[in-house]
């Protein structure tokens, strides 16, 4: 085995904040909110129930590169969180938009939000928007190649999502690392795209084989990390070449929906529901490790290989390559002790 990659320290990995709106039950329990939002301090400010046997719940106070209240749109989010990954992506370099928290947080409404309606689009349809429309932009000096693939980590097993989860063939699908070529998931579906439609067309099919794969199997897609990635490819001659040679740009995008973040023990989880917390809590862990070392700055070893995730994603984390976590939170006061471990887990990030 080869030895983890030193660190560059070059990219801080930038951590947000998204706490979402109560929903509708939480309004008909008439839930009360322990959560501020202070959108120009940066500041999330979390009011604890009181005091709770010998440990006083007070108020906590974190900080991150941005927070995002229960008003913000998903363009405004798009815009200031996402678009600069995805414009350094249109430039050569990789990047990753992972989105973080307890189930039911908001973390599928960041990525995928809702594409019938344009304005509720989430960070993954914006993102296929914005590379299509970069491309329109630079035809005439550029030639792309779009690519897209879309898998899930399940108990630390890979699955294609491209082909339909009933077959054999979407399943446990192997990590390879190689001198040459890095790190590369074998026989994993890679489709060439050639428009926003193929594109959001992909992601559909995606969705829907994870679900039937999901309901065949008995498993909670709340449970596996999603990972859709987007390489593109630039050819172009530079206008001071005097020898006119063809220039080629490679840039890679993930865009990964985690597992859900909550803790075992409120699940009260046995049996096969225990191993796949476990699983996800090590590889939400290894992430956080990893994200953390890069923090640092100046940590000489990143612990890319205690994971999956973290493997997979070992080239567009750290380095060059811009990273994004949106951490999502709610603001109900019965979730206190899952918003206050993750952003206690986001700010570790930092
Ligand atoms: P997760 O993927 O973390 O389990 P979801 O994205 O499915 O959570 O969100 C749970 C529910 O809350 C969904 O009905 C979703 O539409 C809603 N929701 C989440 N975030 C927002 C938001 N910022 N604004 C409005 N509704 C939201
Ligand atoms: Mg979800």
């Amino acid at each position: 085995a080869t030895a983890d990659a030193p660190s560059s320290g070059r990219e801080r990995v930038q951590v947000v904040v998204r706490c979402r709106p109560m929903s509708h039950r939480e309004l008909v329990a008439r839930r009360r909110s322990c959560v501020k939002v202070f959108t120009r301090q940066h500041r999330i400010e979390v009011r604890g129930p009181g005091r709770r046997g010998p440990i006083d719940t007070g108020v906590r106070v974190f900080e991150f590169d941005r927070v995002y209240d229960s008003k913000c749109s998903q363009q405004q989010l798009y815009q200031e969180v996402a678009h600069p990954v995805v414009e350094s992506v249109m430039h050569g370099y990789n990047g990753t938009v992972l989105a973080y928290g307890q189930t039911a947080s908001g973390k599928t409404y960041t990525m995928e939000g809702f594409d019938d309606q344009p304005e509720y689009r989430g960070i993954i349809p914006s993102a296929f928007q914005d590379i299509f429309s970069y491309i329109a932009r630079n035809q005439s000096s550029t030639r792309f190649l779009v690519r897209a693939s879309f898998l899930e980590i399940y108990n630390e097993e890979i699955r294609d999502l491209l082909v339909p989860g009933s077959s054999a063939a979407s399943t446990k699908l192997e990590l390879i690392e190689s001198a040459d070529v890095g790190i590369f998931v074998k026989n994993l579906t890679c489709r060439r795209m050639y428009s926003l439609s193929d594109i959001l067309h992909l992601l559909m099919v995606g969705k829907k084989n994870r679900s039937v794969g999901a309901t065949l199997m008995n498993q909670d897609s709340s449970r596996s990390h999603s990972i859709f990635t987007v390489t593109v490819e630039a050819s172009y001659v530079a206008e001071n070449d005097p020898g006119k040679r063809l220039h080629v740009r490679v840039g890679k995008l993930h865009l990964v929906d985690l597992a859900g973040s909550e803790r075992m023990s409120k699940a009260g989880a046995k049996g096969k529901r225990f191993r796949e917390l476990t699983n996800i809590n090590w590889s939400l862990m290894a992430l956080g490790n990893v994200i953390s070392a890069l923090a640092d700055g100046k940590s000489t070893h990143i612990p890319y290989r205690d994971s999956k995730l973290t493997r997979l994603l070992q080239d567009s984390l750290g380095g060059n390559a811009k990273t994004v976590m949106v951490a999502n939170i709610g603001p109900s006061e019965h979730n206190y002790e899952e918003t206050v471990s993750t952003l206690r887990y986001a700010n570790r990030a930092r």
